[in-house]
């Protein structure tokens, strides 16, 4: 298509700042003979990573395998926010899952940061963790909106408060005379993404987990006792769960039906002064704009600015990459108009049709975690947790999010798109006003 290009990255992923500055490198052995365990878990993001962690954990025996290198997919390439929440108004399911259920997924939006914080601190794990966050405002509605929400946290009793600051107010955060005024809170914050991801398979390693890269499951065969076969090898497990999101391809085409890989892009640029960088974000915290095409962005450890955006529901991504990128960060900063852009990567988001996170069941010993729509760091956290709960028999919060149905898109992936593309244009639309 004119104008895009596919996303090209290495099986080792080294297009990206993270993969540059990734601590350490995984150098996991490929899987070569038939094993057994008690649960095998595909895909190394967070999703998978983390319900290896969980499950080693609790005393299970655990195989985790990653077709690629771990945090190659979507966890490894992200924005690097952590935000509070699970998918997007699960009151449309209340009928489904009754007010309790609804209690829950907000109950698990405030959880799931902490679910982060302690496996950073229970583990070690050096990935630049940084509380902070302000979501800023484009149009005088997005403040309404704000003072709403910071209402809504206090409501379901989110512990940790939300701030209205005005244009000025803002400006001792965010340093840009783009926006109205923005919505402050401590939940969230940012990491290094892919050295969280690494840090926290390194856990999963300690607690006794197996982990192969290089190692795709390329079938999947059911029964009591259900089989991963990979390409140089099998594993034989009373448990599964597929982790494999956006990047699983057609696996299993009950799950890539429901999913949409989406691309989303960052950009890095070279390390700014330390003036510079506390001049522009004076509070290191994290930032997003509400807009269905928003821009998100905040400082690396080492005073990069990491700035993120687009969403290209082609999967592919733009052949001029960094001048648009390099575009809708100078409409923020225009101190950074003519920065140095180091690193320019893109990757796959998982979107659902409803937005919500997709868990559920192929077969009672088979289960499946999908489709965050963007909005994945802290979620994966907590879906993860509550799929290791099922497994070990506390089914009630994992159950709540499987009862929750989810479509597949009518046409497929190629009807999809297209159809996808122009619902999406409607919300950019309205964004307008
Ligand atoms: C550019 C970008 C920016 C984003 N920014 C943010 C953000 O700032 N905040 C936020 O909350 N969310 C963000 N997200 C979304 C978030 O990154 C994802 O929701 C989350 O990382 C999904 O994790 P996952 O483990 O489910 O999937 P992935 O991280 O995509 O992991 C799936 C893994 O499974 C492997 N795999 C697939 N098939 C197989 C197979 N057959 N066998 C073995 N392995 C397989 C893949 O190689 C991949 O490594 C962003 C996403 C992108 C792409």
């Amino acid at each position: 298509m004119l104008g895009l290009r596919a996303i090209k990255d290495s099986s080792e992923h080294t297009g990206s700042y993270y993969a540059a500055s990734r601590q350490p490198t995984t150098d996991y052995s490929f899987l070569s003979e038939a094993a057994t365990c008690d649960v095998v878990v595909v895909g190394g993001g967070f999703s998978g990573v983390n319900t290896a962690v969980e499950l080693t954990e609790r005393g299970y025996e655990v195989i985790l395998i990653e077709a690629n290198r771990i945090g190659w997919g979507a966890s490894g390439r992200n924005g690097g926010q952590i935000i509070g929440g699970i998918g997007h108004t699960p009151e449309r399911f209340k009928k489904l899952i009754g007010e309790q259920g609804i209690k829950t997924i907000y109950q698990m939006g405030i959880e799931a940061r902490d679910v982060i914080k302690e496996r950073i601190e229970t583990y070690g794990i050096d990935c630049d963790l940084k509380w902070g966050y302000c979501d800023v405002a484009l149009k005088p509605r997005h403040m309404k909106e704000f003072a709403i929400w910071r209402d809504w946290e206090r409501t379901i009793g989110n512990p940790h408060p939300y701030t209205l600051l005005d244009a000025s107010e803002l400006k001792s955060f965010v340093n840009s005379d783009r926006y109205l005024g923005g919505l402050h809170n401590t939940a969230n914050g940012h990491i290094h993404p892919l050295n969280l991801c690494v840090g926290e398979a390194a856990a999963a390693v300690r607690c006794g987990a197996r982990v192969f890269e290089q190692t795709r499951a390329i079938e999947i065969i059911p029964g009591d006792n259900p089989v991963v076969k990979t390409e140089h090898g099998s594993i034989t497990a009373k448990q599964i769960v597929l982790a494999g999101n956006a990047y699983m391809g057609k696996l299993i085409p009950k799950l890539s039906l429901r999913v949409l890989p989406s691309a989303s892009s960052v950009i890095a640029t070279e390390p700014l002064s330390e003036a510079l960088a506390t001049k522009l974000l004076p509070g290191d915290v994290a930032v997003c704009d509400p807009r269905t095409a928003l821009d998100y962005f905040r400082l690396s450890a080492d005073r990069r600015m990491l700035f993120g955006g687009l969403s290209n529901y082609t999967g592919m991504e733009p052949k001029n990459l960094v001048p648009v990128m390099r575009k809708k960060m100078r409409n923020v900063f225009a101190e950074l108009a003519d920065i140095k852009i180091e690193y320019a990567w893109s990757g796959w988001i998982g979107i659902g049709i409803n937005r919500m996170p997709q868990l559920g069941k192929l077969a009672p010993n088979i289960r499946y975690i999908q489709a965050y729509s963007g909005h994945g760091v802290a979620p994966t956290h907590m879906m993860a947790k509550i799929t290791a709960e099922s497994i070990a028999g506390e089914t009630n919060r994992f159950d709540v999010m499987a009862a929750i149905p989810h479509m597949a898109f009518p046409g497929g992936r190629v009807l999809g798109r297209p159809l996808l593309a122009a619902g999406m244009a409607y919300y950019k639309f309205l964004d307008l006003f």
